[in-house]
């Protein structure tokens, strides 16, 4: 027929973004009903406040488009919050906008932000969401490798990673996947960095909440003369067990909230309105006790994984946030990290992530990630699987 097939193909990207290693690990887990710990979904507890709003919302006909930023009380309601707990000071009819996921506020910000060509850094192990975005919109990611383990900042490799084209620098804390907490040291190290270079902060605050061993969570955004530089990233996903509501926030200076704003409207519309008035509930109601508990909780969860992979011999990276660790998993048989994972859920019915896709470089080979967000009766039954493995 003559057809021109060299028009009929996928963009030059679209082979560079991958299906996620964690969504082929939960088909293969599902296929043999195993332990998922391979995603970080938690299936605890919807707070009740919030499900009875959203249903009520849903009777008093709250199902519409909302203001493309949002509905007045939860902008109003993540206002005060941010206040209280990230010590930001944001105006909720300027500096607020509600979004479709922290995962969405990611990415109208790069829309709105960003061209083709910008370089944007960020640190390894990385979330793969966020490279994934960047390279989506044509933004070269450059990762700075964290140490392993220890996953300190090697501040001369963050300098040398910024370049003319740098625009922003992506800092994750508490971090997905190996639980680090960023100290106000490092931050302001990093914040002097992006003042002096004139870049762009993007921070992603999702498990902001979810703290052990008394470690303080420091938003960016709070740091003296940071607040025009900032795009402050969260939302109630982990907090209210709700991540298929796609409830998400960014708030930042008036300058770039427009922009981001009208992006965010172009790609989602708007954020779902009846979670939105379930989720606002859910923020005025809730006290910081709430918070504690779920923090607590989660405590005991990351103590029960990291000492079932102590016993089987995966030496674990204890997390100070966060629901994941990392584990050393060099003694189980298989060439790479994806190979390992497979070995592993045969052996124990246990799935996890290969380290591979949180690092560039060949690195992450001999290491997995679990995730401790399950129901206590699951994560039990992971651990004694894995408890046997060694024996
Ligand atoms: N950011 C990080 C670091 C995450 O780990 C996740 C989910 O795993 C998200 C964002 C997704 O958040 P949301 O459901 O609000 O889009």
């Amino acid at each position: 027929m003559g057809i021109a097939t060299e028009k009929l193909r996928l963009s030059e990207i679209s082979p560079r973004i991958m299906q996620s290693e964690i969504r082929s690990m939960t088909v293969e887990c599902d296929r043999i009903g195993g332990v998922n710990l391979a995603q970080g979904v938690c299936d605890t507890e919807v707070p009740s406040s919030v499900v009875e709003n959203a249903i009520k919302a849903i009777h008093d006909g709250h199902n519409i488009y909302t203001r493309l930023d949002g509905i007045t009380p939860l902008r109003q309601a993540i206002a005060r919050k941010l206040a209280h707990y990230n010590g930001i000071t944001v105006d909720p009819d300027s500096e607020v906008l509600v979004t479709s996921g922290a995962t969405g506020a990611l990415y109208a910000t790069c829309l709105a932000l960003f061209d083709p060509g910008d370089e944007v850094v960020l640190f390894e192990p990385f979330y793969g969401y966020h490279v994934n975005t960047l390279l989506s919109l044509r933004i070269q990611p450059k990762a700075v490798a964290m140490a392993m383990h220890t996953w300190e900042i090697d501040f001369d490799a963050l300098r040398a990673a910024i370049t003319p084209r740098t625009r922003a620098i992506i800092v994750n804390s508490p971090s997905n996947p190996c639980g680090k907490v960023f100290t106000r040291a490092e931050l302001e190290q990093i914040a002097a960095l992006a003042e002096e270079h004139d870049l762009f902060i993007l921070t992603d605050e999702i498990y902001e909440y979810f703290l052990f061993d008394g470690t303080e969570h420091v938003s960016p955004g709070s740091l003296p003369g940071m607040a025009e530089r900032t795009i402050t990233i969260s939302g109630l996903s982990k907090t209210f067990s709700i991540t298929g509501w796609r409830i998400g926030y960014l708030a930042g200076d008036k300058r770039w909230l427009g922009s981001i704003g009208y992006f965010h409207d172009l790609t989602y519309v708007c954020a779902p309105s009846p979670f939105q008035y379930g989720s606002s509930a859910g923020l005025v109601e809730l006290t910081d006790t709430f918070y504690a508990e779920m923090a607590a909780e989660y405590q005991v969860k990351r103590d029960l994984l990291c000492g079932a992979l102590q016993d089987a011999g995966f030496t674990p990276s204890i997390p100070r946030g966060a629901y994941y660790v990392l584990a050393d998993v060099r003694s189980v048989p298989g060439a790479t990290a994806r190979e390992k994972a497979r070995n592993l859920l045969k052996e124990t019915g246990v799935a996890a992530v290969a380290g591979t896709a949180f690092f560039t470089g060949g690195r992450g080979e001999d290491i997995l990630r679990f995730c401790f967000a399950k129901r206590d009766d699951d994560l039990q039954r992971a651990c004694d699987a894995l408890r046997n493995y060694r024996s």
